[in-house]
């Protein structure tokens, strides 16, 4: 476990400051708005994906009142606002502070936190991360130098189930058995076990060191020349902690199934998935209607309901909401295609609907083109858009794509068979 040692506040100096000016990444956020081809675009970050009820009933009406009512899960758990009116920045962030969405304008971006959405409400998981999601996040807020952080960087705090400990973030806890946790950052060989208390204070320190490793020249671990380990390294010597140990059996597991919620002593919840991550007023105010105390929305693009009662589930199927692993939805994904977005070398979204068939397999997430917005992290099938108006699919497995399939003329039977791997040839 960490020795109990406070480490000196980073402060970049004023010319690594002006570099980083220079070399911003792109994201859009709360403040700085997105213009898309189909309007401006906020993004809003909701650390865990925990929504109180009445913040939940706030972005509906912001929605409402100066998008176009329907709000977009990503593939962080946090929402988008789409088609909002023109010079509506102020009167959005007006709201968002109010309803405590906003806790810090300069850190707005860089509140990406994922946290096992299940965590404390289904039995499993080693422990509950609400506690050190709430500190991490006050910690960011309270960082001059997490400021700095790009609106890309993530982390994780996964409650030992390995759910979102699969979702390639840059500083990961995750919950050990027994007590305490893992630190890790990106994907080093190595971990470093902290105690439960430590762990918020020592994932904030692991963000910072990196900041100072990446001179503001790169957003993410990944993308940094120097290695995962040596930044854990420097984490160890600053904590003055223990070397790390090898990483454990770092298995992971997937996303909450749509349907109950229950604990070895009852139902417990609702779970429910969002066609394609898009939720439309009508759905956002069953979900609202339905919750007790809370949402938490899943980097999976789904809407946990805690406690909400089983009643519910089939208003909230009737309002076109997954509310069974059955659905021909499960699993499908998109980037939001054309008209929003200007790249996009096809409708995606309609052809990925058009092309629903039953059966399941592999998840598959469709592009427009090959930037691939918010792809899942794990095996799944890709389907991308191709300059001839057809599609490329390829099964990835493993980060590698495997087999690949040209602009088949029989699209849905292509996918279908990807996601299955029943009846297909390489070409
Ligand atoms: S994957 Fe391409 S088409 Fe889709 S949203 Fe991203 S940039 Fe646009």
């Amino acid at each position: 476990m960490l020795a109990a040692v406070s480490t000196p506040p980073f402060h970049p100096s004023p010319q690594a400051t002006a570099a980083w000016r220079d070399r911003d990444d792109a994201c859009p956020g709360a403040l700085r708005l997105h213009a898309a081809d189909d309007g401006a675009l906020a993004r809003i970050r909701i650390p865990g994906g925990v929504l109180r009820v009445d913040q939940a009933e706030a972005l509906g009406r912001a929605a409402r009142e100066l998008g176009d009512g329907e709000l977009h899960l990503t593939s962080r758990g946090n929402v988008q606002v789409r088609r909002l009116a023109a010079g509506c920045g102020g009167e959005l962030a007006k709201r968002l502070g109010a309803s405590g969405l906003l806790p810090s304008q300069r850190h707005e971006r860089v509140r990406n936190i994922v946290a096992s959405p299940l965590s404390g409400l289904d039995g499993r998981g080693f422990t509950d991360v609400r506690p050190w999601l709430r500190e991490l996040d006050a910690l960011l807020c309270a960082s001059e130098a997490a400021a700095w952080l790009s609106g890309r960087f993530l982390f994780a705090l996964d409650d030992g189930r390995g759910d979102v400990a699969g979702l390639s973030a840059d500083v990961t806890v995750r919950a050990a058995p027994g007590e305490g946790a893992w630190l890790r950052v990106g994907a080093s060989d190595a971990v470093l076990p902290v105690s439960s208390e430590e762990a918020p204070r020592a994932a904030l320190l692991a963000a910072e060191v990196f900041l100072e490793a990446a001179k503001g020249q790169t957003w993410r671990v990944s993308e940094l020349a120097v290695p995962a380990d040596e930044l854990l390294s420097d984490v160890v010597r600053r904590l003055r902690a223990p070397q790390p140990t090898a990483v454990p059996g770092w298995q992971v597991t997937g996303e909450p199934s749509p349907g109950l919620v229950t604990a070895p002593d009852g139902m417990t919840g609702l779970s429910v998935l969002a066609p394609l991550g898009r939720l439309t007023a009508a759905q956002w105010a069953e979900l609202t209607a339905s919750a007790v105390r809370e949402l938490r929305l899943t980097p999976w693009r789904g809407v946990i309901l805690p406690m909400a009662p089983v009643s519910r589930l089939s208003h909230l199927a009737a309002t076109g909401l997954i509310t069974e692993p059955a659905s021909p939805w499960t699993g499908v994904g998109a980037c939001i295609g054309r008209p929003g977005c200007a790249k996009s070398r096809a409708d995606v979204r309609t052809d990925a609907a058009t092309a629903l068939r039953p059966g399941g397999g592999l998840p598959v997430y469709w592009s427009g083109c090959e930037r691939r917005c918010g792809r899942p992290r794990g095996d799944h099938v890709d389907v991308v858009a191709e300059q001839d108006g057809g599609y490329r699919i390829s099964v990835v497995r493993d980060g590698l794509a495997q087999a690949t399939f040209l602009n088949s003329p029989l699209l849905a039977t292509a996918v279908a068979a990807a996601r299955t791997q029943d009846q297909f040839h390489d070409q």
